[in-house]
């Protein structure tokens, strides 16, 4: 202090006193010794925790995916010529690579998860959910094994899905995803909508079997249950789930469980401040995002209208939707997306944009799209830089789907030439960082699809692939 310089205090690693400058300050200053919590904290690992520390000692050892790959890496036979579906095959091959299957039945990722209920965040093995787990990235496996491009083996999403097929046909229980309730993207819902999306993919029926199984335990007092409301946690993406298999399997039951989400919804509105109707999630936040809120909500409710053309659902579907006002309005609105967010898919006007563009199509209503145009415009403006995140959720790539969706819907070009514009940017700053961004620090940690590799892999393919179905808009 007195040299005006930062104090360091220093501790022997087997130690508990303070020093400074080679002068003991405190003796015991420290309760413990680093070694002895150390080796305290090695003797309480259990199975699982030796398991993951143990994979993540091997991921340190692994380069990262991007950063040190030289000319000669690229000697794939499954190299394409396209540039998108060569990245996901790169990006494939690295969530490959990453991999557990140290544990001999079948194939276990590390991730960032919720620990043990708490809102504390840690590493932790995934689990079978559509956000962040293992049905989330099946599909990117299984999109490249339907157009002939294995990764390294034939049918690995099989071999990825085995477990959970196994446990829902032999009705034992299964790790959805979250330790919390949830019958959306985090829990059953998700599980439905990855192993419908799979079993398409490969033509599979044992697969759809396994969604149907799942989808009868999504029961009417589940849907009772659910206080979220939102397509991540609740009955929207619960009522999206079961429609998805619906489509594949019309069988009336399913439909039914659909449509009691869709009553849940319609029960549980409440008057939007700014008019129509809105939905206050367990926290008693009205948001209006396509993860959390009334956009979600939205097209959850437009399907349903589509699917069983109850006008109850179409009106609840425009009311919600033309009442939100746009993202970039009003500064002091409290539900605005948070920094950096302004173009995601969960929170900003990548999801409400979408959700615009789906509900009018579904409910024939082109004034439920208004300002989107403008918005369009600003999203595809070469002065509007990359958001901080690449992830599906919250970045880059889930605004490529909004740009490409407006291609497709509104027949203009000009939209599907900015997301390939925005994804020539995102690939060359990953180039140059030797990472994606993406939730965890690294994106070894993550690979699942909405915060992690596997989605940006396969939203890569449907910009080569239109016709693989949207896993944003749970097709
Ligand atoms: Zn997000």
């Amino acid at each position: 202090m007195a040299r005006l310089d930062v104090p360091l205090f220093e501790a022997m690693s087997d130690g508990m006193s303070l020093t400074a400058d080679g002068e003991t300050l405190t003796k015991r200053y420290l309760s413990e010794s680093g070694y002895d919590a150390t080796m305290a904290r090695l003797r309480a690992l259990d199975a699982e925790g030796t398991r993951t520390h143990l994979h993540c000692i091997r991921l340190t050892e692994r380069r990262p995916s991007r950063a040190m790959r030289s000319p000669a890496d690229d000697t794939s036979s499954n190299r394409d010529a396209d540039p998108w579906v060569s990245e996901a095959i790169e990006i494939a091959d690295t969530v490959r690579t990453i991999a557990d299957e140290s544990a001999g039945d079948g194939v276990d990722w590390i991730g960032i998860r919720g620990l043990n209920g708490s809102a504390r965040r840690g590493l932790q093995f995934i689990g079978w959910d559509l956000y962040s787990g293992r049905c989330g990235i099946a599909p990117l496996f299984a999109a490249l094994e339907s157009r002939g491009l294995a990764c390294r083996e034939p049918s690995f999403a099989l071999r990825l899905l085995q477990p959970l097929v196994d446990a829902v046909l032999e009705n034992r229980s299964f790790d959805a995803g979250t330790t919390g309730f949830a019958i959306g993207a985090l829990g059953t819902g998700g599980v439905v909508y990855g192993l419908t999306l799979t079993s398409t993919l490969l033509g599979n029926e044992r697969l759809l079997t396994a969604a149907s199984r799942a989808a009868a335990s999504i029961s009417v007092d589940e849907i009772a249950r659910d206080l979220r409301f939102d397509v991540i946690f609740g009955a929207a993406g619960a009522a999206l789930g079961l429609l998805a298999l619906h489509r594949v399997r019309p069988e009336s039951w399913i439909l039914d469980r659909a449509v009691e989400c869709g009553r849940h919804l319609l029960c549980h509105a409440r008057n939007g401040i700014s008019g129509g109707l809105a939905w206050r999630n367990d926290g008693a936040r009205v948001v209006r995002g396509f993860a959390h809120g009334a956009a979600g909500v939205a097209y959850a409710l437009a399907r349903l209208y589509e699917a069983t053309d109850t006008t109850a659902f179409r009106d609840a579907a425009i009311a919600t939707l033309c009442h939100v006002p746009s993202v970039a309005a009003a500064e002091a609105d409290r539900r605005r997306p948070a920094a950096g967010m302004q173009w995601s898919w969960c929170q900003g006007m990548a999801g409400l944009g979408l959700a615009q563009l789906e509900v009018s199509r579904f409910v024939g209503r082109p004034d439920v799209v208004g300002g989107l145009e403008h918005v369009l415009s600003e999203l595809a403006a070469p002065s509007n830089r990359l958001s901080p995140s690449d992830q599906v959720c919250c970045g880059n790539v889930g605004s490529l789907e909004l740009l490409s969706r407006a291609s497709d819907v509104l027949g203009e070009n000009q939209w599907r030439d900015a997301a390939t514009a925005r994804a020539t940017e995102t690939l060359a700053r990953a180039t140059d960082r030797g990472s994606y961004a993406v939730s965890a620090i690294d994106d070894k940690f993550s690979p699942g699809y909405y915060q992690g590799l596997s989605g940006i892999g396969y939203e890569l393919l449907r910009l080569r692939w239109r016709d693989l179905p949207s896993v944003l808009l749970w097709e």
